[in-house]
């Protein structure tokens, strides 16, 4: 494309989302993306007839930039129960929500982690969540998760057994240092929609923006070099200007492109896939380990989720490892002990299909993280950065930050 408006660098959820709206607003978009598909870390890879997503991910229904941005019906949702399993002191354990799966709340009462007082006080920090207006949320207080888990009154066995597990998937790191701003965020967004994934993976999330470009927007294996002014350099020498130019890269490479902006930790995971011939649990249930020790942090069968991330007979096993990672080889040994010690010697059985190691899988979020809880996407005239470093780091947030900064630039353009 000769002469574009304006050139988003980065075709991740957020450079997704801002093309949109600008290519909505008539502007002429190039979108630049160094990887041969779109979606960043949102993406799915089909291996021997499985569907492996780049790392455990789900999506909230409730989110309000997935809701104005994506059409939900189009990518047939498969829920998970609300709830999970806990794999605590030689057993699974369920933890039904009461508010939504009542049936099943005697049961958490009397089996799952923590005390009586414990179930009260996740109702209260519900209530907590999905009270006033979801603007509000972000003005509250911020401090540490576990602070704020300390300050509603939970045991410790309620933190070990259900709570750190369950937030720590979420974060991406098991010391809950990340703002209680997000951990009330996320609750809330879990309290008050499904918990989901796309019927043929979470990459279908991001394709679906991308098919709704016009023919010669997005522009894939193009890796930008340099960034400066309204004017861009790729990495083959040609150099390119516009009106505007956005930084909708991941964090460390905005931070390559625009050396002024500050530097971001980064949280890790590693995913491991197994092909297993029985699902070592029925129904589409997240499984988080409950004990204080173990690599393990969570586990869900992908193919209870939805049939089609398995070939019929099999069934995906995602397993979720936090924090520093083993050698492969170490590592898969590690997590089948782990595993064989929950499932049993079926374990034995499983087929290792792949190990995604993400070290850079999301900005960490430590108060103050979210003061304020957006930053700022207009960094001088015509030059703009959008991405989950901007806004809070989730789906929601990238999605989000795309759209502020394509509202940023139509209204310098005076759209
Ligand atoms: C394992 C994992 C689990 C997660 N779980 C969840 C979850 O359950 N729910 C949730 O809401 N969120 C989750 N997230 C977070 C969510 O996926 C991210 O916040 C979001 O996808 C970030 O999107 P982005 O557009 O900001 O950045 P990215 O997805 O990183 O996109 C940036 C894009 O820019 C491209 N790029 C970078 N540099 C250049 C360059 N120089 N030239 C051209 N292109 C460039 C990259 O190739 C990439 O495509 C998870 C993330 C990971 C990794």
């Amino acid at each position: 494309m000769s002469n574009p408006d304006v050139i988003v660098v980065g075709a991740g959820l957020a450079g997704l989302a801002c093309s949109r709206t600008l290519v909505d607003a008539r502007l002429k978009v190039l979108l630049l993306e160094r990887g041969g598909a779109p979606g960043g870390r949102v993406r799915t890879d089909a291996h021997e007839g499985f569907l492996l997503d780049r790392g455990f991910q789900v999506y909230l229904t409730a989110y309000p930039e997935g809701r104005r941005a994506l059409d939900l019906g189009a990518l047939a949702p498969r829920r998970f129960i609300p709830g999970a399993k806990v794999w605590r002191s030689g057993r699974l354990h369920t933890v039904a929500d009461p508010l939504r799966r009542p049936g099943q709340a005697l049961s958490h009462l009397l089996d799952g982690p923590g005390t009586f007082g414990d179930k009260l006080r996740v109702l209260e920090l519900r209530q907590a969540a999905v009270s006033g207006e979801l603007e509000d949320l972000w003005q509250r207080p911020e401090r540490t998760a576990l602070r704020y888990l300390e300050e509603l009154g939970f045991t410790d066995g309620m933190v070990e057994g259900f709570l750190r597990p369950f937030f720590a998937g979420i974060f991406l790191e098991r010391g809950l240092a990340t703002s209680s701003r997000f951990l009330e965020f996320v609750f809330r967004m879990f309290s008050t929609g499904d918990t989901v994934v796309p019927e043929q993976g979470m990459g279908a999330i991001p394709e679906q923006l991308a098919a709704k470009l016009p023919a010669g927007v997005l522009r894939m294996r193009v890796p930008v070099a340099e960034v400066w002014g309204h004017r861009v350099r790729l990495e083959d020498g040609e150099t390119i200007g516009a009106k505007a130019v956005v930084v909708a890269s991941d964090p460390k490479g905005a931070e390559g492109l625009l050396p002024g902006l500050s530097a971001h930790r980064m949280n890790r995971v590693t995913c491991l896939y197994f092909a297993a011939p029985e699902p070592p649990v029925e129904g589409p249930w997240l499984v988080l380990n409950g004990e204080r020790h173990g690599l393990v942090n969570n586990v869900a069968v992908m193919s209870e989720v939805s049939p089609a991330y398995a070939p019929k007979g099999q069934a995906l096993v995602s397993v979720s490892v936090l924090g520093e990672p083993l050698e492969a080889e170490a590592l898969q040994g590690r997590v089948r002990e782990e595993l064989t010690g929950w499932f049993g010697k079926a374990v034995s059985a499983w087929r290792h299909l792949r190990t995604y190691v993400l070290p850079q899988a999301l900005p960490a979020q430590p108060p103050p993280a979210l003061e304020p809880p957006r930053r700022t996407v207009r960094l001088s005239p015509g030059l703009f950065v959008c991405g989950d470093h901007r806004d809070n780091a989730s789906i929601d947030g990238a999605l989000g930050s795309g759209r502020r900064a394509a509202e940023a630039i139509l209204m310098d353009l005076g759209r």
